[in-house]
């Protein structure tokens, strides 16, 4: 069995169907996305897990360069207020959390998940990261490492466009870096 089977076992073993591997040189890390994080998003200095305390885009996309194999997940939902949204998210991070350490466990010491959305964790987030009330368990989303994660699934087949409002279903994605 290769190690793609191997993990792809344990991915099944907790219920995901909708995830590609992918090669992670193939992720799209862009200055643009550290702009937008840092002019228009409010959590930006907000959330131990994104920019500002997040690596800078050159270490980012070093960081993808060191990986040979990676998944990506894909989860849709609609919610029916923004709010909600943070209940679901924290859901489907806790949950791949536990995959991401069964991936460790079973001999891959480079595992790493990238969130589906900004942790959230906590009701109130310390906004810095040597403050961080669950430092094990708090993931960067893909955005805060500067991936261009439109472009980016798009390239692998996924679908995502950009939302008008929120009776419409959203795509979020999460990555599992993996080997
Ligand atoms: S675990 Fe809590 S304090 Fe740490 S980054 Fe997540 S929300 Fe913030």
């Amino acid at each position: 069995m290769n190690h793609r089977e191997k993990v792809t076992d344990l991915i099944k073993s907790f219920d995901y169907s909708d995830f590609k591997w992918i090669d992670p040189h193939q992720i799209i890390v862009s200055q643009w996305v550290r702009t937008k994080c840092m002019f228009g998003c409010g959590e930006f200095g907000h959330n131990a897990c994104c920019p500002p305390n997040t690596p800078t885009v050159a270490e980012c996309e070093r960081f993808f360069q060191e990986y040979s194999d990676a998944v990506i997940f894909r989860f849709a939902k609609k919610v029916g207020k923004p709010e909600d949204r943070h209940k679901w998210s924290r859901k489907v991070n806790m949950e791949l959390l536990k995959l991401e350490r069964a991936v460790f466990l079973s001999g891959f010491e480079r595992a790493f998940l990238l969130f589906m959305d900004s942790c959230c964790i906590c009701n109130e987030c310390a906004g810095v990261r040597n403050q961080c009330s669950q430092p094990r368990m708090a993931r960067p989303a893909p955005e805060a490492m500067a991936v261009d994660v439109y472009s980016t699934v798009r390239r692998f087949g996924f679908p995502v466009e950009v939302r008008t409002d929120y009776s419409q279903t959203m795509n979020r994605y999460a990555f599992l870096l993996v080997h």
